[in-house]
């Protein structure tokens, strides 16, 4: 574990997504000296999800820029493809990532930022964290009053129906990960879900072609936070993709309450109509906070440690949200929806390195137009270009 640059431009905290992305987006926009620091290795949050794990946007739709998703079987992605993708696309990147190296600590530093990581001190002029959403567990406060033999897990600490006790489980959610859960286990027990409402579950397919392309070029996954169909989609509780949820609650496969869980008791847990369910283990599909608790730059965040941002850029100067959902757009939290917001952060970089500087003390070309150059040049037609400036490596066609 070592640090190849002491001070940098632009330090990116985190290489998942959200960090590669932006990454890849600087080096278009001519930004020279970024460097991406990983607390564990690239794709981590991927590995560390439930082994059945297939991700819900169709393999074409979990894709950053100039990187085809490989193909594969089945129409979406396991989560080691998703995993093994981000680890390809930080190797063709020409940007140090440098894995096992956490943050520790974000303070100030004159106009700039200083990191402090186990490897030592890092000062940046601008940091982008793109440390993901999904980092804490949320469990509703009632669950510290499950009796200590009700096993209870959270969808981050589960991994395979072994890890929960056999007999009847409860799953507490109206989510993807509750209904992707419930299946899987209804395979070999008793399930209930205890859903906000009856989860809205939407087809992966119209006429022969996926929901995801629909949503997409009928603008409604590009619609922007604050627009009217990005409000009304805000609105909605969480939608499930497919119908296989459904079609097993009307086979009495699993049965399905569809009230919020309020308060529990011994082995036994009271929703919202005020019915009480006896419990013999529950798994918590109730969602995550972000972990900020490094950051220490007054202004940064808000009285619960969320992220204080407009459009992803902090009241701080020179200091950057990346991945966050609802940033700017219904997508902003999916890997589809990376691209427009790393290009916008990309850009705001630049014009502030820009100012700070000039443009000649970077030792950069020009910047790229940003929102031309989509894709990389496709390394079977293409030689790579001669500018001094870095350029990812090319991919080899496997
Ligand atoms: C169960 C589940 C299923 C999902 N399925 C889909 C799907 O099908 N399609 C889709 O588009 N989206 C999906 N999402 C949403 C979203 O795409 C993922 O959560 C994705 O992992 C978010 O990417 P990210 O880069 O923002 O964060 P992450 O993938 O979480 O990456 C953040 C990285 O930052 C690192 N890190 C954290 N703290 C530090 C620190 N202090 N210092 C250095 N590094 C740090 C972490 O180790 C991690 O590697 C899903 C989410 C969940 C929870």
């Amino acid at each position: 574990m070592s640090l190849p640059a002491r001070t940098v431009d632009v330090l990116v905290v985190g290489a998942g997504q959200a960090g590669l992305g932006t990454a890849r987006r600087l080096v278009d926009a001519g930004v020279p000296d970024v460097l991406v620091l990983e607390a564990a290795e690239v794709g981590a949050s991927w590995t560390g999800r439930w082994a059945g794990l297939r991700l819900f946007t169709p393999r074409r739709f979990s894709t950053l820029p100039g990187l085809p998703f490989p193909p594969g079987p089945g129409e979406s992605p396991t989560r080691l493809e998703m995993a093994a993708y981000l680890r390809r696309y930080a190797d063709v990147l020409d940007v140090p990532v440098v894995t096992g190296t956490p943050v520790t600590g974000l303070t100030r530093a004159g106009t700039g930022f200083r990191a402090a990581t186990p490897a030592g001190e890092v000062t940046a002029r601008q940091v982008v964290v793109a440390t993901g959403p999904h980092r804490r567990p949320r469990v509703p406060a009632a669950a510290a009053d499950l009796a200590p033999d009700v096993v209870a897990l959270h969808s981050s600490a589960y991994r395979e129906p072994a890890d929960l006790p056999d007999g009847p489980v409860l799953v507490v959610g109206g989510g993807n990960s509750a209904a992707q859960l419930a299946l899987e286990l209804a395979a070999t027990r008793p399930v209930t879900v205890a859903a906000p409402g009856v989860p809205r579950a939407l087809p992966t397919h119209v006429l022969g072609i996926s929901l995801y392309r629909w949503l997409l070029v009928t603008g409604v996954l590009n619609a922007g936070s604050g627009t009217p169909v990005g409000r009304l989609v805000r609105r909605r509780d969480e939608a499930v993709f497919g119908r296989d949820l459904p079609r097993a609650v009307r086979a009495g496969r699993v049965r399905l309450v569809p009230h919020r869980v309020v308060g529990a008791a011994g082995r036994a847990v009271t929703l919202a109509d005020g019915s009480v369910l006896p419990v013999h283990a529950v798994l918590w599909c109730t969602g995550f906070l972000p972990d900020t608790g490094w950051l220490e730059i007054p202004g940064a965040l808000g009285p619960g440690g969320e992220p204080v941002h407009r459009r992803g850029a902090s009241p701080v100067p020179g200091l950057h949200w990346m991945g966050l959902p609802w940033q700017t757009r219904v997508n902003s939290g999916l890997v589809d929806g990376v691209d427009r917001d790393a290009r916008r952060t990309a850009g705001r970089i630049r014009r502030a390195l820009d100012g700070a500087v000039g443009r000649r003390d970077l030792g950069g070309p020009p910047p790229h137009r940003l929102g031309r150059q989509t894709r990389w040049p496709d390394p079977a037609t293409s030689t790579p270009p001669s500018s001094p400036c870095p350029s990812p490596r090319w991919p080899t066609r496997p």
